[in-house]
């Protein structure tokens, strides 16, 4: 067991059995069984901190079946972060059980950005080999069954180019108004690089000068979710380093991506200090007030409404917005990219927007993702209800859920990244 390890003992006193938990519970709404709803997790982590629980092929099963989502948190009247607790016990089964190969490539590439480059770059010209266009330019479908993935899923689309190497580290403009840095995420680095292309075209016609740090690494969100600690702790030592050498000369860095943005924002701090890394705190602490996701700080910090409100494109295609359990659980961002979006469409509330898609992280996509798909349907159904043209989430491990959940299910609503739609409208 691992000697930093997250409180659990706290964690599992506290909880008061009151269930109210369980009804929000992603994995228990698809899988309606005590250990596999917030309650359970808590008694089963609570007993294998005591020593009385194996961490065996069951355990395993059962603690990787959790969406990291924080509905439960949302929720418990004590604010038990039982997404922590699990992710902790994850490090634990990383130890036991190893990380599959594919994951540990996938995680060694985040670290080594020029050969993740290399990779990509050769991943793009082989695709049709194995993948097909949507025809909806949507993503990629695999043209046959391969392992974990089945015929006809899409996935992510590829970029010719990566974001980070499409542009020049700074684009000044005439009479700057504030000068921003730009952490990207690596979905919107390689796959859809439409998102920074349009955060770019946005920061100029803000006339805002940008500066994009091109030695910047992954936050560290998928390595972390799967309990790959060396992994996460190499991203945060350098990606921390790093930042510390511009941070002081810009007004902020935003991100256009939940994830990142939770990741660097409030589970970089959690990880050091359960995992013995305490030195880094402070540094952290420093860099974190200049950190934004970038609808949060363009709503808050430039004249991104009113610039839309005069001059935008109205135009009449429905936007629904899903709220990415990152940004409004996990930030408490939810208003300001719907009052961004407000301006030029017209938005429809779907049932229930604070719902998880049931994305899950790496391991739900690949060895569990019969879980992501079963989570997903009853979004993509609110979805179809509200009849919107687009269907719009500052994430991308949502549009890579979404995307296919709605592929699957025959539902035409493109998804986009707001930013994407709100750059559209200042094309005019
Ligand atoms: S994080 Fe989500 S899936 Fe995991 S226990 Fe909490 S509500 Fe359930
Ligand atoms: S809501 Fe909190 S206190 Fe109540 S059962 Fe769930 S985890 Fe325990």
């Amino acid at each position: 067991m691992s000697k930093n390890i997250f409180d659990f003992t706290s964690v599992s006193d506290e909880c008061i059995k009151c269930g109210k938990c369980i009804p929000v519970c992603t994995i228990h709404q698809i899988n309606p069984d005590e250990v596999t709803s917030p309650r359970g997790f808590i008694d089963l982590l609570g007993a294998y901190k005591r020593g009385d629980l194996e961490l065996d092929k069951n355990a395993k099963n059962i603690f990787e079946s959790c969406f990291l989502c924080t509905n439960c948190v949302d929720v418990c009247p004590n604010s038990l972060a039982t997404d922590m607790v699990i992710e902790e016990v994850r490090a634990d089964i990383a130890d036991k059980y190893g990380i599959s190969w594919f994951k540990r490539v996938f995680f060694w590439l985040l670290k080594y950005r020029f050969v993740m480059d290399i990779a990509m770059k050769l991943g793009y010209s082989v695709r049709t080999c194995i993948l097909s266009e949507d025809i909806q330019g949507r993503g990629l479908k695999a043209r046959f069954s391969l392992p974990m993935i089945k015929k006809g899923r899409l996935l992510p689309s590829m970029a010719s180019k990566s974001f980070l190497n499409s542009y020049p580290e700074h684009i000044t403009s005439s009479k700057p108004k504030q000068k921003v840095a730009i952490f990207i995420g690596c979905l919107a680095n390689y796959n859809y690089t439409t998102i920074g292309d349009s955060l770019v075209e946005i920061l100029q016609a803000l006339e805002i000068e940008i500066f994009i740090p091109k030695d910047q690494l992954c936050c560290g969100a998928p390595a972390y979710f799967t309990g790959d600690v060396g992994s996460v702790e190499y991203l945060i030592e350098k990606n921390v380093a790093y930042f510390e050498t511009f941070i002081d000369e810009y007004d902020a860095m935003i991100i256009p991506e939940a994830t990142c943005s939770a990741m660097i924002k409030h589970d970089w701090i959690t990880f050091c200090k359960n995992h013995s890394k305490s030195e880094l705190i402070p540094r952290i602490e420093k860099l974190l007030p200049k950190i934004h996701m970038a609808t949060d700080w363009l709503y808050k910090n430039s004249e991104l409404k009113s610039l839309l409100a005069k001059k935008g494109k109205r135009f009449d295609s429905v936007v629904t917005y899903h709220d990415p359990c990152h940004a409004r659980k996990v930030q408490g961002i939810y208003k300001e990219p719907r009052e961004l979006l407000a301006q030029n469409y017209p938005l429809v509330e779907m049932s229930d927007s604070n719902r998880c898609c049931g994305f899950g992280g790496v391991t739900m996509q690949s060895e569990k993702f019969k879980f992501a798909e079963l989570a997903g349907k009853p979004k993509v159904a609110m979805i179809r209800d509200t009849g919107a043209t687009y269907v719009s989430a500052e994430c991308s491990a949502c549009r890579v859920q979404l995307s296919e959940a709605m592929h699957s299910a025959g539902v035409e609503t493109i998804f986009k990244n707001p930013l994407e739609l709100i750059a559209e409208a200042l094309k005019g």
